[in-house]
């Protein structure tokens, strides 16, 4: 008897357990977002998630990312401000599910594409607290991938590792805007080297990108900015490489290690750098 009552609390514990975590992955209340007008045709949508891109052409909507599943509803109704055409397209940047959650709604009606490792990445469930339901893209590329429609041009490429092994960049050659999905994301790189990123290759890939002819820039979260500041952040990018590696190779701990990300690129105590970056930094860089 004791012990059928002992087994039915652990049951339970653990079934409030597993409501408790797919509450919080998936079913967390829709956030507000806004809409920015970029270029001519050409929309961001921020908030919650990583930035959405919205290309409107005469036959159909072409996004880039599309946030978390719960903001699909409000993606949409902020699609549906400006026209009435539906979403054919969705680029995924990477296999994140703050940026590629929305797929499970989008691909009832829209193709979904991204690079091949992308989707491996979501496939193998390499996002350790990604939710269930992550859907991979069906088309996939390992270099490029162009879209035409309604007379419009978006190309996704891929330059190499950086933030993941499969991080493409958009561009939008008509009206020279780049989105970088998380290559430029905030203040400071996020090296997911379970997702396969580099922190060393970076740079590199970024250099690449930059060789595109743009003036504009969508990062992966933040306000809209231009090449130049594309520019400083990726020199910034090299400088904290170096800087984490001369320290690595005089043979400084991880703490030690951490204790100069923090004070002199501002990564925060228990930050994802400090969770999912720095443990593989010490191992890449060595
Ligand atoms: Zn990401």
């Amino acid at each position: 008897m004791a012990r059928s009552t002992f087994a039915r609390i652990i049951a339970t514990t653990l079934f409030l357990c597993g409501c408790w975590i797919a509450y919080t992955q998936s079913q967390r209340p829709p956030a507000k977002l806004t809409l920015n007008k970029v270029k001519p045709d050409l929309y961001e949508i921020e908030g919650d998630g990583g930035n959405v891109a919205a290309y409107v052409t005469s036959d159909g909507v072409i996004l880039v990312d599309d946030k978390f599943e719960q903001d699909y509803d409000n993606i949409m109704a902020n699609i549906k401000s400006v026209t009435s055409q539906p979403v054919k397209y969705v680029i995924t940047t990477h296999h994140h599910s703050d940026h590629s959650g929305g797929n499970v709604k989008f691909i009832a009606s829209a193709e979904i594409i991204s690079t091949l490792n992308a989707r491996n990445n979501i496939v193998e469930r390499k996002q350790p607290n990604a939710p269930a339901n992550l859907v991979p893209a069906r088309v996939t590329f390992t270099e490029e991938s162009d879209v035409f429609l309604g007379g419009k041009e978006v190309r996704a490429r891929y330059f190499g590792r950086g933030h993941t092994n499969g991080d493409c960049v958009v561009y939008f050659p008509a009206l020279k805007v780049l989105h970088t999905g998380d290559l430029m994301a905030g203040n400071t790189p996020l090296i997911d080297y379970a997702g396969g990123g580099s922190l060393l290759e970076w740079a590199h890939t970024l250099d690449a990108a930059l060789k595109l002819d743009f003036d504009t820039v969508i990062p992966g979260h933040g306000p809209v900015t231009d090449k130049a500041s594309l520019l400083a952040y990726r020199n910034n990018v090299e400088k904290l490489c170096r800087r984490a590696a001369g320290l690595i190779r005089e043979g400084k701990s991880q703490e030690e290690v951490g204790k100069v990300m923090a004070a002199e690129f501002g990564w925060a105590p228990n930050s994802m750098q400090m969770q999912w970056s720095l443990p593989g930094m010490m191992q890449e860089l060595k």
